[in-house]
């Protein structure tokens, strides 16, 4: 069994070498606690997730940490798609299709099986429910929907938006009849957002640095929702031009993951006089929605309505500059590792 370790904690971007795949054995780690049946898993696909940059450093006791650090030598873990092999759970059996969290690794022994959720639209490509049917499309969904509370003729813009969360959060907003912009890092990625994602406009923010004058050419009349992917000096220029009124949806801030210090934001201010809601959420309190956002994606994506790009890399040798490659835009759509087809 193959399986990717952290060799150690990292400060700073994180890089290729911070990374170990080693052979071992399947399910040496048996969470404190837990209790058979298990579930024994191939992971065909794994998602690679800006998040787990957070779980590679070192957390003081007590500090904020949005899930427990990795252990330095023990296989990393995160979303991904896998076939059951085995199973002593009632509720699985072998052959079946299930997506959740499992390790970074060839096959995973799965304690706590609850966690994971069968995939029902195997007519779809099974390397969507690491994105769009997935986790990344639940936190679009999530985030437009619920937190961003979209009106027709709305005008919205987005980060990092030809990313796993921004390509759908986008495409969403197109659906509920908004005016989209988004921000990407390329010329390639500005291209992808107009031609295959429909956004209505959208720059890149790599060669053109004055974001608040991008913001006003391709919004003059302000922005009513900003779906932040990046924080940053990005939504400093977004807050300077919300209009009264405007959701600011913070949804991640990939540009201060890995500083020391976060930048200083300079117009928080604005959002007083412009009576503006600026609203954080996390995606772990959306999955009790998970059964209807499915069917709903599922439709769109066969209707034609939401286009997905992934970047797809191959073999678990590959995972680690793969993660680390979120960091510097190096990936294109929806970036993932693809294990095994069946
Ligand atoms: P993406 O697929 O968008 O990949 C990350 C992208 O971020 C890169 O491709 C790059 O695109 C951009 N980026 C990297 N560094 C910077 C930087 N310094 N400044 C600006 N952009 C940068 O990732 P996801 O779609 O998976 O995640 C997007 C955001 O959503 C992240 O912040 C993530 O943490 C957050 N998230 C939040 C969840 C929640 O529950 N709230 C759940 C899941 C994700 P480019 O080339 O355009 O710069």
């Amino acid at each position: 069994n193959k399986m990717v370790v952290l060799k150690r904690h990292v400060t700073g971007f994180p890089m290729e070498e911070d990374m170990e795949v080693v052979v071992g054995a399947v399910g040496l780690r048996v969470p404190a606690g837990s209790s058979t049946p298990a579930v024994l898993v191939k992971n065909l696909y794994l998602s690679c997730d800006p998040w787990m940059r957070g779980r590679m450093s070192k957390h003081d006791e007590g500090a904020t940490a949005p899930a427990p650090d990795f252990v330095i030598g023990e296989t990393m873990e995160n979303y991904g798609v896998g076939k059951v092999i085995d199973s002593t759970h009632p509720e699985f059996k072998s052959g079946d299709l299930v997506w959740g969290m499992s390790g970074w690794e060839e096959y995973t022994l799965v304690y706590q099986p609850e966690s994971l959720i069968k995939i029902n639209h195997t007519e779809l490509p099974l390397s969507y429910y690491t994105g769009v049917l997935g986790m990344t499309g639940l936190t679009a969904y999530a985030g437009v929907m619920e937190v961003g509370r979209p009106k027709r003729g709305d005008f919205v813009f987005v980060s990092a938006a030809s990313g796993a969360v921004g390509q759908v959060a986008g495409q969403l907003a197109k659906i509920a009849g908004c005016y989209v912009v988004g921000s990407a890092g390329s010329d390639e990625k500005v291209d992808l957002l107009k031609t295959k994602f429909g956004f209505d406009d959208a720059f890149n923010y790599k060669s053109e640095t004055d974001f608040a004058a991008a913001l006003k050419r391709c919004l003059p009349d302000g922005i009513d929702i900003y779906f932040d992917n990046v924080g940053g000096a990005t939504l400093d220029a977004a807050l300077l031009h919300m209009r009264h009124g405007g959701r600011v949806v913070v949804c991640g801030m990939i540009s201060q993951y890995n500083l020391e210090e976060p930048d200083g934001l300079r117009n928080m201010l604005c959002i007083i006089p412009k009576a503006v809601r600026v609203e954080g959420f996390n995606v772990a309190g959306y999955f009790h929605m998970y059964s209807r956002f499915e069917e709903e994606m599922a439709r769109y994506i066969k209707e034609g309505k939401i286009a997905v790009v992934e970047d797809v890399v191959e073999g678990i040798e590959s995972a680690p500059v793969a993660l680390v490659g979120l960091f510097s835009g190096r990936n294109l759509g929806k970036q993932l590792v693809a294990l095994a087809r069946e």
